[in-house]
């Protein structure tokens, strides 16, 4: 076992389940799927796997920067959702990026992309490869580099005074953290793949954090970019807000590689928080828990976590048995405690018949160390465990939406009957579970979890056959294709629905005139 990023799937190889936790967690699903063949399938040795030999030729003054090694390009071309994994496993090697670039400075992106767009070689930025809808994968035919950001990765200056930081866009999560801890700021965005993710690929794909309310995606806390485009450098001025016209930094946020390739960004800072207290809400009937975290997204309390879990989600993630479903509510604060914020959301929760368990306060030292528990134990194993079962045929995939309260009822009832009905004729069974990952004033961000049995060789096609019945239910209900998982390659059909055709247009013709040889990322938001 070694510390290296697995090639195949999440995470690092060392991290990955030990045998008696597959053993265990392969008995438990067996209980319920009793005639399921568990057979491990394990990945191929990456070495013999039939890849095409690189159709490019890169001039001596890129050579350093380069690699040609099969592992690495396997590595660089596929992200991380089930498809990609079950793809790997399968030794399906049909798109490979011919060359993996690792710039070590800005000029190197420039001098990338000059080479690329003359010679009409697409370029696929790559911050920690974690998309989880095709964003890093060459379906093309040509030839294709993938643009490795993780050089990039320092934190390079800091304002202790507006606090904010400007940050290389290649760091990953944990990176970024530890180079903002002397100043006790933090960025405090926390999305369940921070380990593997890097601040551009955060910024190019508009992710969510952890944090249910208030600063919600990437967006809220970025202050000013710089994007390197094959027309020019692109930097926006750094300002609290303006209201001078259409925002620069709009556009390249959530443009996904497409529009240009983002170098570095200042971002805003928080103090790190001292005061937190968290509650769980258990509740009879389902709605009477929907009611209470609408009334609580609406009452301006700003939860830093209003997480409801429907009764199937309670059972599985947090052993609770919940008729109506449970709702874990966290408040925290760099400055004052949070008692009187919590008590009021207890009193709404009360008003709707949630029966609350103890409240749970944490100082300054005891918060560090209980939310990085929590959030090791309930979010890190989650996406290995998810590879251990897709190696042993399961089909365990997430899909997401935001809709407005008043569409919610439909949407979550349309939405889980398409999902039911697909997975009973698609798996012959399966689980459909559902919780808020984030709550807003005019509605809530619901996101579902599917578990079923699959066949070995056709957990793909399963899975995509379920994914097209739940993304047409959600188009169908007025949510959209995604809160937080980006477009990609996969939701492609169901965001061109989504946009305004005026709009669709504009972004073409944004495309053309920051990318006249259409080299960034050919396929993902344009074509
Ligand atoms: C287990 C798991 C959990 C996840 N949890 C969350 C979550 O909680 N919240 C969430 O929002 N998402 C989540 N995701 C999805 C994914 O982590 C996010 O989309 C993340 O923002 C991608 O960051 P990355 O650095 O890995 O980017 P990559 O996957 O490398 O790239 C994603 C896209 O951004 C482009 N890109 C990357 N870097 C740059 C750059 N510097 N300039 C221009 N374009 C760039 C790529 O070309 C690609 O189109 C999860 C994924 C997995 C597998």
């Amino acid at each position: 076992m070694t510390n290296a990023r697995s090639w195949w799937g999440w995470g690092t190889d060392a991290a990955a389940l030990s045998t008696a936790e597959v053993d265990e967690l392969v008995a438990r699903v067996a209980t319920l799927l009793p005639r399921h063949d568990f057979t491990d399938h394990a990945p191929p040795p990456p070495d013999e796997l039939p890849v095409p030999a690189p159709r490019i030729r890169v001039p001596d003054s890129l050579a350093a920067m380069v690699s040609s090694a099969v592992t690495d390009r396997l590595s660089h071309s596929r992200g991380k959702a089930f498809r990609d994994v079950v793809r790997n496993l399968q030794g399906d090697t049909s798109y490979v990026v011919d060359l993996v670039a690792r710039p070590a400075t800005e000029q190197d992106v420039v001098d990338v992309l000059d080479f690329c767009a003359g010679q009409g070689i697409a370029v696929i930025p790559y911050g920690g490869g974690s998309s989880v809808v095709g964003g890093v994968e060459p379906r093309l035919a040509g030839p294709s580099i993938s643009l490795d950001l993780g050089r990039l990765d320092q934190v390079v200056e800091v304002d202790p005074v507006s606090r904010a930081a400007r940050i290389q866009a290649g760091v990953l999560g944990p990176a970024l953290e530890r180079q903002l801890r002397p100043t006790g700021l933090t960025l405090r965005h926390f999305p369940q793949s921070f380990e593997f993710s890097t601040l551009g690929g955060w910024l190019a794909t508009r992710a969510g954090g952890h944090f249910a309310t208030l600063y919600t995606h990437i967006d809220d806390l970025t202050e000013s970019l710089r994007v390197v485009t094959p027309a020019g450098v692109s930097e926006s001025r750094r300002l609290p807000a303006s209201g001078a016209g259409p925002a620069p930094d709009r556009l390249f946020l959530g443009s996904e590689g497409a529009l240009g390739v983002i170098t570095e960004a200042w971002m805003r800072l928080q103090a790190r928080p001292r005061y937190g207290e968290t509650v769980s809400v258990v509740f009879d009937e389902y709605a009477a828990a929907v009611a209470a975290t609408r009334s609580i997204s609406q009452a301006g309390l700003h939860p830093a976590n209003c997480r409801l879990l429907d009764p199937a989600e309670a059972f599985i993630q947090a052993g609770e048995d919940a008729a109506g479903g449970l709702l874990i509510l966290a408040f925290e604060s760099a400055d004052h405690p949070m008692d009187a914020w919590l008590d009021r959301a207890l009193e709404i929760t009360a008003d709707h018949g949630g029966h609350a368990g103890a409240r749970r306060a944490r100082d300054a030292d005891t918060e560090q160390r209980d939310a990085s528990a929590t959030w090791r134990s309930s979010f890190l194993r989650m996406p290995y465990q998810r590879d251990a079962l897709a190696r042993r045929s399961m089909i365990v995939e997430t899909f997401e939406t935001a809709c407005t309260w008043d569409r919610f009822d439909a949407l979550h009832a349309g939405v889980m009957t398409a999902a039911q009905d697909a997975i009973d004729r698609i798996c012959g069974g399966g689980v459909v579970t559902c919780r808020f990952t984030h709550v807003y004033a005019d509605g809530p961000a619901p996101y579902y979890s599917v578990y079923g049995p699959g066949r070995w060789g056709s957990t793909v096609a399963q899975w995509d056959e379920i994914k097209a019945a739940v993304s047409d239910a959600i188009a169908a209900h007025g949510g959209t294709t995604t809160h937080h998982h980006a477009v990609g390659r996969d939701h492609r059909p169901w965001y061109d629905a989504e946009r305004p055709d005026p709009f669709a247009a504009a972004l073409r013709a944004a495309k053309g005139a920051l990318d006249p040889a259409g080299v960034l990322n050919p396929g993902v938001l344009v074509d």
